[in-house]
């Protein structure tokens, strides 16, 4: 088992990462809380795998466990789950000592992360991320929220959780084309901040536990570096601007998150090749991992790239793009909005 630390300022904690931890959470859990209970949210894929497992090591832990299952899918990320959540965790008296688990995907850690952030204004929270998605990526940093009809985690709040719990064997149960989509976020983190995992993942040969590992690494330092995404942070939005067109443009069913993130870091790099700030051949790099990883590189149909300005990360009329000057080094490029669609084909 490999042990992380991530140092934000009275509120650090630990990522856990290795194999066969599910049936040991509620010991690893005892050395972070004393709470008794645990409101355990899960979503109705994940709860038929993991749910018992989970459970049964809470109690032997001594720890009282109740389960709450919610729908699979972006669609839970709504206020009226969110209001069903909250009725049943008041319908259970649960106090600030306890503690809420998500077990599940992002989608899973971003709801049960905003129900403990806002109910009784906190409550501890435990992550057990069981989408690639949500280990290398979303589990990491403390951002929570739900979707408004407006757009997607337009309602959040940073709540960092008091453990992260990675059980890399639950990847084993996890559908191809979402690994796939969560492998679009790894080889962003390798795009953005490491060479050496870039190449790994060019060469294909990796342990998952060493991939987790390096991935919730350089997230760490990203967020211990800028905790409320006011700066430094922006460089995980590599390829998403792009992507939130693409995104849109299939009416968010199309193309899954990681499809479009794909196809976004393409465009990005071309358009950094373009301006000549991103060394000649990286693109042609990336669509190489990403094909290799199962992804798509260009979309199926030409891109409205205007739909991008409907991006939440748009100051006014300049965007900041994340361009990338080689592979394992970003720059941050604000481009005014009108410039930025002359340069798009
Ligand atoms: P993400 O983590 O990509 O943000 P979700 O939370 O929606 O997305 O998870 C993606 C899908 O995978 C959901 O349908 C979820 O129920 C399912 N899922 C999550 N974890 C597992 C797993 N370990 N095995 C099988 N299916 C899973
Ligand atoms: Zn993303």
């Amino acid at each position: 088992m490999r042990r992380l630390r991530v140092n934000i300022p009275e509120r650090e904690y630990d990522i856990l990462i290795g194999a066969e931890l599910l049936r040991s959470a509620g010991a690893l859990m005892r050395e972070y809380t004393p709470a008794g209970r645990a409101f355990v949210v899960t979503d109705s894929n994940v709860a038929p795998l993991y749910a018992r497992i989970l459970c049964e090591s809470l109690r032997a832990a001594d720890c009282e466990a109740s389960l709450s299952i919610v729908p699979p899918g972006e669609g839970s990320k709504s206020e009226a789950v969110l209001s069903g959540l909250y009725a049943q965790m008041l319908e259970a008296h649960i106090t600030r000592g306890d503690v809420i688990v998500a077990l599940g995907g992002g989608v899973v850690g971003d709801l049960a992360g905003y129900a403990a952030a806002t109910l009784l204004r906190g409550i501890p929270f435990i992550q057990i991320p069981t989408t690639l998605l949500a280990q290398a990526d979303s589990s990491v940093g403390g951002k929570v929220a739900i979707n408004h009809p407006r757009g997607k985690n337009l309602i959040g709040a940073f709540h960092q959780p008091k453990l992260v719990l990675t059980d890399t064997d639950t990847l084993k149960t996890l559908p191809p084309r979402e690994f796939a989509c969560g492998m679009a976020e790894v080889i962003k983190h390798g795009a953005i901040a490491d060479a050496g995992l870039f190449a790994l993942l060019h060469e294909n040969e990796f342990a998952l536990t060493e991939i987790v590992e390096k991935n919730c690494t350089i997230k760490r330092h990203i967020v211990e570096q800028d905790e409320l995404d006011t700066g430094g942070r922006m460089v995980l939005n590599f390829g998403h601007t792009f992507g939130h067109a693409i995104e849109a443009q299939g009416g968010f069913s199309r193309y899954n998150h990681g499809e479009a993130v794909a196809i976004g870091m393409v465009a990005a790099a071309g358009l950094g090749e373009k301006l000549g700030v991103t060394e000649p051949g990286t693109t042609d790099q990336l669509r190489e991992v990403l094909t290799l990883h199962g992804l798509p590189a260009l979309p199926d149909e030409a891109p409205e790239w205007p739909l991008m300005l409907s991006d939440k990360k748009r100051d006014g009329d300049t965007i900041r793009l994340v361009l990338l000057k080689t592979i394992g080094e970003a720059v941050l490029y604000p481009v005014a909005v009108n410039k930025l669609l002359e340069w798009l084909p």
